[in-house]
Formats: structure tokens, C-alpha cells, sequence
């Protein structure tokens, strides 16, 4: 059945359809849509409760890693991921994914069993839906242009294509049918979900083509070089000059630049495939060093500066290392 709503949803965006046939299809699924919002799981309260890792922030209905990685506390696709990190914290063996798998593969048209890996579940084939949802057009030709950006450094290896933002494609992302990354463009931060996602998601409010790189590296997968277990190897975080900087919270300081404990960061890798051995300094997926009153938020351990005279330069451009990275990933 997936497959054939899924055919039939495709020959439906390639149609040239009338209000009133759009309608008419629109019609038919509403109460289809309706039964999944009502039936739609609800967020556990509190995971961790007094065991929060390092690393992590718990909201209502999400857990953040360093500021702009989203793992929504809803998703089936992080059921494993979330329970392991609770486990660790509580001193308690990890369960296996084949459990989880069956506990919560239950609803709707939900059925695809492919693609479970230890933590992060990666876009078969490197081919990544899409669906614009708010953008204007400006906003996402500079999104456009950092995709065609990973298309190419990952020599094709991964690959965006797009669908209509039409009711039946909304339908499919919300029930799983084809899972898809919805973009926003709201006000409030830039930020993603982790890899394939039943419910992914990318918001982009600062439109520079270095937000937009790094916010899809989280969306293929990739999670935060400076927050690497083995960090303190290589760089100290000055969280005072970085809290000067921004004039962020305590919490949310400690959720920028807390780096994640081997432990926990074990859930996040593919297999057998590591982070890249060779700590780099100039990834899109490493924060920059900011200064204030002469203080750098980040310096390297070595004291060379990278490139511009400042210590760290990451999140600019893609790095020689990010470049390879995505080739080995996908
Ligand atoms: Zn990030």
C-alpha cells in the first residue's frame, strides 16, 4: 500500500491539476490526515530526569544537542537512540534495537524497516526529499545553492530532489510514508533534525550560505566536530568569553559547548564508521572562535591559529576533511 500511495502521490506532484481536482483529492485524505494528527504519539516528560548527559538539553517535546540538533522525543526514529542515552546515564545496559524496533513500528503506514543503524539513521541511496514550507524565494534559491554544494563535494553521493508543498505531501511526511525534510523559515534560530527522520525537519533563519551548509550536514547526518568526546585534546572553550559573546543563559551556554561523553557519542556513529581520526579545526561542523575583550570563545590547545589569525575558523566553508567525510558516509 506505502508504495502505491507513493506512486500515486508522485504522478500527483508531475500532474497539472485544477483547484477543484485538488481539491477533490484534498477532500478524500482529510479524514485520513485527521485520524494520524489525533493518534499522534505525545513526547515523554522528562527522560533523563536528574541524569542529563553531557552534552544534551531536555525541552518539552525535544532533546538538543549543542544548540541546533533536534532529536524530537516523538519520532519513532529516535526510540533507540533515546532510550540508550537514558540507560547510560542510569548505569543500565543498552537494549538492542530489534526490540524497540517492533514496540514502535505499529501505527499507520509506517513500514519501513530499512536503514536501522546503531544511532543515526542515514538517507538510503544519500537521496534526500525535501518540501519548502515558509521560504520565499530568495530564501530558497540560498538554500538550493548549499545543497547543489553537497551534491558536488560528496561527488553525488548524496542528492536533494523536491517535493510540491501540497496537501498530500504534507500527508506524507506527517504519517511517514515518505520521509521527507520539511524547511521552514522561522524566527526563531537555525537549526535541524539528526539524519533520516520520520518527522525531519530544517529551519533556516540566518540565510548565509555557511548556516545553511552546516544546519544540512546535520540533516545528512553529521553531528558536532568541537563536541567530540576527545575535544579537550585539541581545544579549550572559554564559556565566559563565549557567554560575553552571545548573552546566552547558563543552560544554553552549556548546551552550545559542552562537548558529549564517549559513552553517549557511541549512539551517534554508523557501524563501525568513526568521526574523521584526524581532529578538524576547519569544519562546516565546528563553531568558530568569537572574541570579546581580547578573549577567544575557543582556542586551539596546539596555540596555532588557522586561518584569518583566528584560532578556530570552522563553520565557514566545507573543509578538505568534510569533504571526504560525506564520501565515506554515503
Ligand atoms: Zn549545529
Amino acid at each position: 500500500l506505502s508504495e502505491q500511495l507513493n506512486a500515486y502521490f508522485d504522478e500527483l506532484d508531475e500532474a497539472v491539476l485544477s483547484e477543484e481536482e485538488e481539491n477533490q483529492i484534498v477532500k478524500e485524505l482529510e479524514p485520513v490526515m485527521e485520524y494520524f494528527e489525533e493518534n499522534m504519539p505525545k513526547p515523554i516528560e522528562n527522560v533523563f530526569g536528574n541524569n542529563v548527559p553531557s552534552g544534551f538539553m531536555e525541552t518539552a517535546e525535544t532533546i538538543n544537542i549543542g544548540g541546533d540538533i533536534i532529536l524530537d522525543k516523538r519520532d519513532p526514529e529516535n526510540a533507540v537512540i533515546i532510550s540508550n542515552l537514558v540507560r547510560e546515564a542510569k548505569g543500565l545496559p543498552p537494549i538492542e534495537e530489534e526490540e524497540v524496533k517492533v514496540q514502535n513500528i505499529t501505527r499507520g503506514f509506517y513500514s519501513d524497516r530499512s536503514g536501522w543503524f546503531q544511532g543515526v539513521k542515514f538517507w538510503p541511496g544519500g537521496k534526500v526529499k525535501y518540501r519548502f514550507d515558509g521560504p520565499n524565494n530568495s530564501q530558497k534559491n540560498a538554500i538550493k545553492q548549499a545543497m547543489r554544494e553537497w551534491e558536488r563535494v560528496s561527488d553525488r553521493k548524496v542528492h536533494f530532489s523536491e517535493y510540491k508543498n501540497k496537501r498530500w505531501n504534507k500527508f506524507r511526511w506527517k504519517v511517514g510514508l515518505s520521509q521527507h525534510v520539511k524547511i521552514t523559515s522561522k524566527n526563531d534560530g537555525s537549526y535541524a533534525t539528526l539524519g533520516r527522520k520520520r518527522w525531519a525537519y530544517m529551519n533556516i533563519d540566518d540565510f548565509s550560505q555557511d548556516t545553511i551548509l552546516h544546519e544540512l550536514g546535520h540533516v545528512l547526518g553529521l553531528m558536532h566536530e568541537h563536541q567530540r568526546p576527545d575535544r579537550d585534546d585539541y581545544i579549550l572553550v572559554n564559556t565566559e568569553a563565549a557567554q560575553n559573546i552571545n548573552g546566552w543563559s547558563d543552560s544554553k551556554i552549556k548546551n552550545n559547548y559542552e562537548k558529549i561523553g564517549e559513552k553517549s557519542y557511541r549512539w551517534f556513529l554508523k557501524n563501525d564508521i568513526k568521526a574523521t581520526e584526524q581532529y578538524d579545526y576547519q569544519s562546516i561542523m565546528h563553531y568558530p572562535s568569537q572574541m570579546f575583550n581580547g578573549e577567544y570563545s575557543i582556542v586551539r590547545k596546539d596555540g596555532k591559529v588557522s586561518f584569518y589569525g583566528r584560532p578556530v575558523v570552522g563553520g565557514y566553508i566545507l573543509s578538505d576533511l568534510d569533504k571526504e567525510f560525506i564520501k565515506t558516509l554515503y
